[in-house]
């Protein structure tokens, strides 16, 4: 009886223990928010709205066919900012590389600091055929209605362009010196990878030996609702983007006649591959920018979720199952497979001689394409199937330790003062890989707060932008040089 007692006296005293030790490390939680020093730049609304209403007019459309592009319009847009920005072209000197790329450079005070970069691009996804007729104002006429901005690439991206050059037209007339040397970079391929704009800016600028501090591409927005138990909108500032990979699985072998099949076929092989590839899907593990992302957040939720992160090392793989129940957060936190491509087969009684699938993958940092590879022939244990693999590797993960994204969170928290800045994993590419090479680190963020409804009509009908949104996304670029004066 006795002994009994004191096993459960010793039970409850190990309870108490974990409870009192885990609420305290909850209760250390802090917010990882810098304080806002609301910002006190005053834009000129009237006149930069109808500088981005007249930039959507400009039709400067990628194609991935390179010989469809309408380069007069490329041509008439540069020379559109020559005239509208005359304070820029005063103060900075303007360098075009393959024609169509811009590097502004607006030269510091301080020669020893490393410089930063704010880049963009001015090309824009075609309208798709036959879609014109959905949208509410025709693509490219730039209607401004209701205080809305309406077309193409009022938020891919002629709003990182012209909000860009309207803070630095603002800062340059007000006075404003730059103590490190800044340039303002501008892409006209980033829709169909950037080997000739954003590529070639860098290749130009690595000659010249320079290494910058930071570059700041588009990325992620701020947006309600973004993450669950959070009251106030989050903005993600992408600190590395997933790497994007194709997988083919293919399998050749005789064929014959479908009265009489084999008992596994070469469609059958390469079905249940997937299926095998499926089912065990890349283990989810919640580190690098997906976990800095929480780290971030959790501070801001409620007590009970405070709780769960601050005691992570206890939590980790009840965290992880939850993440892993929706796409998007799963896509966080591991490596995806997505069959995108099944070919096999002309007849319908005769059984194929070779069958293919392709598979894309997103690539988590660390995880290298070799892996990946070797990671799909263990899954699938069929050594007739051959496995060829090619892509890109994820980008770097960029600090979030040092000045430079404290600066980009500080400059977003002076615009957009109840937001919670937060780093995050980007999922889709941008110009910003090319960046990795010449700078320490590189940011993806898009300075606007949105829905997840607009982020959908990024490429997609009725692009547009509010008003309000475009001017904070200006103060913000002022923002953001002023806080890079350090
Ligand atoms: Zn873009």
């Amino acid at each position: 009886m006795k002994k009994r007692r004191l096993f459960f006296r010793i039970i409850g005293g190990l309870v108490l223990i974990f409870i009192i030790v885990t609420v305290f490390n909850a209760l250390l939680v802090k917010s990882k928010q810098p304080s806002p020093k609301p910002t006190d730049v005053v834009i000129d609304e009237g006149k930069a709205v109808e500088h981005l209403s007249q930039a959507i007019t400009f039709k400067t459309v990628s194609y991935q066919d390179r010989s469809k592009f309408d380069f007069t319009e490329f041509t008439k847009f540069i020379s559109f900012l020559e005239e509208s920005y005359p304070g820029v072209h005063d103060h900075l000197e303007l360098e075009k590389i393959n024609e169509y790329a811009l590097i502004y450079k607006w030269k510091g005070s301080d020669s020893s600091k490393n410089p930063i970069g704010l880049t963009s691009h001015y090309d824009v996804v075609p309208v798709l055929d036959g879609t014109e007729g959905n949208w509410e104002h025709t693509p490219f006429s730039g209607t401004v209605e209701n205080g809305k901005i309406w077309g193409r690439g009022t938020l891919d991206d002629k709003i990182g362009v012209i909000g860009i050059l309207e803070a630095v037209e603002f800062l340059v007339n007000d006075g404003f010196k730059p103590a490190r040397d800044v340039y303002i970079m501008f892409g006209f391929d980033e829709e169909i990878g950037g080997d000739k704009g954003a590529l070639e800016i860098v290749n130009t600028l690595k000659e010249r030996g320079i290494t910058f501090d930071f570059v700041l591409d588009e990325g992620g927005a701020i947006v309600e609702n973004m993450v669950p138990g959070v009251d106030q909108p989050v903005g993600v500032v992408g600190i590395s983007e997933k790497g994007s990979a194709t997988a083919e699985l293919s399998i050749e072998g005789s064929g014959g006649h479908s009265s009489q099949p084999k008992n596994q076929t070469n469609i059958g092989r390469i079905a249940s591959a997937i299926a095998k590839l499926e089912d065990t899907q890349f283990t989810g593990d919640l580190r690098g920018p997906g976990e800095d992302l929480f780290e971030y957040v959790a501070p801001e939720m409620s007590f009970t979720m405070k709780y769960v992160f601050a005691n992570k090392i206890i939590f980790e793989p009840i965290i992880e199952q939850i993440l892993l129940q929706q796409p998007a957060t799963a896509a966080l936190i591991r490596t995806t497979i997505a069959p995108t491509i099944f070919q096999a087969g002309e007849q319908y009684n005769a059984l194929p001689e070779k069958a293919t699938a392709i598979i894309n993958h997103r690539l988590m940092p660390g995880d290298s394409l070799e892996e990946v590879k070797t990671f799909i022939e263990d899954t699938i244990e069929d050594d007739d199937i051959k496995v060829t693999i090619t892509g890109s590797e994820a980008s770097k993960v960029s600090s979030i330790n040092g000045w430079e994204f404290k600066s980009i969170q500080q400059a977003a928290r002076n615009v957009y003062n109840n937001a919670v800045i937060a780093p995050y994993l980007m999922f889709a590419g941008s110009d910003a890989k090319h960046y990795d090479s010449i700078s320490k680190n590189t940011y993806r963020f898009l300075p606007v707060q949105i829905t997840s409804e607009d982020l959908n009509r990024m490429h997609g009908t009725n692009e547009h932008i509010s008003k309000d949104n475009f001017i904070q996304a200006i103060k913000f670029y002022a923002e953001i040089i002023k806080e890079s004066n350090q």
